[in-house]
């Protein structure tokens, strides 16, 4: 036994030694498409149980428009509908003008902001393009919503640290909480008698991205996604620190972020990342997450461009993108 002077107390540099080696359970291994299939279906099951409990019935959205605003190119609708039994959702639904036919839809989550929801479409450009606005500008009509423990939706006592504990407390996941709202915003836009609900798009920033690729991952009716500023791994966030609302319970022993990514294959993603943006870096999860496309099928849809600035939202490349790929499906 050494002198106690030389004894580590600290378990998180303890947990350092051990991560040293570690590899998650369910990280992909494989190379080929009947090596990604039985890896997908593994991994689905497993991590919709870490994310769960979700709803077994869907609540009637009961919907409705709020306020109405008129832009140049577009209207924007304060809109509210129900993800649950009392749980409203506030949101802004921007519809192109001039639209005579069913139209593609993008699903834009918010990132980690104050304000939630109004940095994507009334953004001063702090945190880049407000997509919610450019994406309605450029034809396609978009939902913004507030996310749990955000924007509106947010406690006086607090966001997401608040309502992480009491979530934990009761069983459930933030993560799984948050997209479960976001598969019924899907839900919402796919009511909507101006929406093609074949084509179904999402936008994220940010925390908006890391909620961005688990939705897309678990509700399939998302075909295409632009992932930006979050695309990365737990080891290299989680770990040091970031918002507890980044990382559900236990997922390190499942995956690494990527993985999750890689059930998005074979729809599309483009992924986008300032390289000032040195706390949530791109490498190497975009290479592990091209190494999953390419088992299946897929190498030529996922795109990732990096530009020259910090934690924002581009858009340049990834707004057109966006509006293309729906456009063509
Ligand atoms: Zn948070």
């Amino acid at each position: 036994m050494p002198p106690s002077s030389e004894i580590q107390f600290s378990s998180a540099e303890l947990l350092d030694r051990d991560f040293a080696n570690y590899k998650p359970r369910l990280s992909f291994g494989g190379d080929t498409l009947e090596d990604w299939l039985n890896w997908r279906n593994q991994l689905l099951l497993e991590l919709r149980e870490q994310l769960g409990p979700f709803p077994y019935e869907a609540f009637p959205l009961n919907p409705q428009i709020v306020s109405t605003e008129n832009h140049d190119k577009c209207t924007v609708h304060k809109v509210i509908y129900h993800s649950r039994v009392d749980i409203a959702i506030p949101a802004y639904l921007a519809i192109p003008k001039g639209i005579t036919a069913k139209t593609p839809a993008v699903l834009c989550i918010h990132g980690h902001v104050p304000g939630g929801k109004e940095s994507v479409i009334s953004g001063d450009g702090e945190f880049g393009a407000p997509y919610g606005r450019d994406l309605a500008e450029q034809g396609v009509i978009t939902l913004s919503p507030d996310n749990a423990g955000m924007g509106e939706r947010a406690h006086p006592s607090g966001g997401c640290d608040f309502l992480w504990r009491r979530l934990n407390y009761l069983g459930y996941d933030l993560t799984g909480y948050r997209v479960y709202d976001l598969i019924r915003g899907v839900d919402y836009l796919q009511s909507l008698p101006e929406v093609d609900e074949a084509r179904i798009g999402i936008a994220g920033l940010s925390g908006g991205c890391w909620l961005g690729i688990v939705h897309a991952a678990l509700d399939e009716r998302v075909q295409a996604a632009v992932l930006s500023g979050y695309f990365t791994t737990f080891a290299q966030t989680s770990w040091f620190g970031h918002c507890i609302c980044h990382h559900p319970k236990g997922v390190g022993e499942l995956c690494e972020m990527p993985d999750i990514a890689g059930l998005i294959a074979p729809r599309p993603i483009f992924v986008e990342w300032g390289t000032a943006d040195v706390s949530r870096p791109v490498h190497p999860a975009f290479e592990m997450a091209q190494r999953i496309y390419r088992a299946a099928n897929a190498y030529d849809q996922i795109t990732l461009q990096e530009f020259d600035a910090g934690h924002l939202f581009s858009g340049e490349q990834s707004l057109p993108w966006l509006v293309q790929t729906l456009s063509r499906k």
